[in-house]
């Protein structure tokens, strides 16, 4: 039986709706706008990308986006300078720093700037000690997302065998977090792992945060597991166009796993929009 395919977009529009009435609540119960600052430095073509679809997106859900392009050259004291700026501004609830930053910056003394209560990433290591700790952390918008999906198929993840493949601060290790606070029995793999594909056939839950295009096959996974693809790789097709594929092989996978999301339409189309209720969660928390 082929798998059920988790769609990310789907859910997504669901989750969308639910902030957009959060945000006309709010405004009508404490005369509150929830807003968003973006901040792009430098112009990397994909992060331009998402930075468009961040701010659209806000806007569409009736919040007040604040987006802000520094040069690639800029100083850390110029972009400090920035962040404290939002951090003061009360019409400002989420800082999102867009990362990468360029190499003469250094993303840690960056995120470790931005006001916890303002994290909407989940970044700064006062959210990432809360949500190790159990506390009342925001949750890094990718893995928050991931795990939206998979309860939409599976809600009982207690005593189920997780392996999550990376350990990112952005991806893996948050994801692992979150399994872990559902009582999953959580593995973290990378790439000094031995033998990948056995530990992988041991999974209930396998979580692929890698970067590696079409990286596991059916042989990997166990009969009925639910396959969360996170990775986005672009790769060639004919003629020199490219085309977006996850770290999972979809269609060999999708012959052996209960249920897998879809690269593009799974996690991606999440990410933004928890993006947005952490940050209609910010705005809130700033008036109770
Ligand atoms: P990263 O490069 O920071 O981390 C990759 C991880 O994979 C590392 O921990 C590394 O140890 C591990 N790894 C590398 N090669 C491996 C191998 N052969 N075997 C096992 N583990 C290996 O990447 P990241 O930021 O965590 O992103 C991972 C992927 O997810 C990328 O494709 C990225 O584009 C994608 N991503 C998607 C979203 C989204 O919104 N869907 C958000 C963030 C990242």
């Amino acid at each position: 039986m082929m798998a059920v395919r988790i769609d990310g977009k789907e859910l997504a529009k669901q989750v969308r709706k639910e902030v957009s009435e959060g945000v006309k609540c709010l405004k009508a119960s404490h005369g509150v706008t929830p807003g968003l600052a973006v901040v792009l430095v430098g112009e990397d073509p994909a992060s331009q990308v998402y930075v468009r679809n961040k701010v659209k997106q806000t806007e569409a859900c009736g919040m007040n986006s604040f987006h802000h392009v520094m040069d690639a050259g800029t100083s850390r004291k110029s972009l400090l300078s920035l962040i404290k700026a939002l951090n003061n501004n009360p019409a400002v609830h989420g800082i999102l720093v867009q990362l990468p930053l360029p190499a003469h910056l250094d993303s840690r003394d960056v995120i470790q700037t931005i006001d916890p209560a303002k994290d909407v990433d989940g970044f700064h290591s006062s959210n990432v000690g809360d949500l190790w700790t159990s506390g009342k952390s925001f949750v890094p918008c990718t893995p928050l997302g991931c795990l939206a999906l998979l309860k939409s198929v599976e809600p009982n993840i207690a005593g189920k065998n997780a392996v999550v493949i990376g350990r990112s601060n952005i991806v893996g290790r948050p994801m692992a977090a979150l399994l872990l606070n559902e009582s999953a029995t959580v593995t973290i793999a990378h790439s000094k792992t031995k033998d990948l594909p056995a530990l992988c056939r041991q999974a209930d839950i396998l979580v692929a945060a890698v970067g590696r295009p079409r990286m596991i096959k059916a042989d990997w996974v166990k009969p009925g597991a639910i396959v969360l693809d996170v990775g986005i790789n672009r790769v060639e097709i004919a003629d020199g166009r490219g085309r977006l594929v996850g770290d999972v092989d979809f269609e060999d996978v999708s012959t052996v796993a209960g249920a897998i999301t879809p690269v593009p339409g799974g996690p991606g189309p999440m990410t933004i929009a928890c993006l947005l209720a952490n940050t209609l969660e910010a705005a809130k928390r700033a008036v109770s």
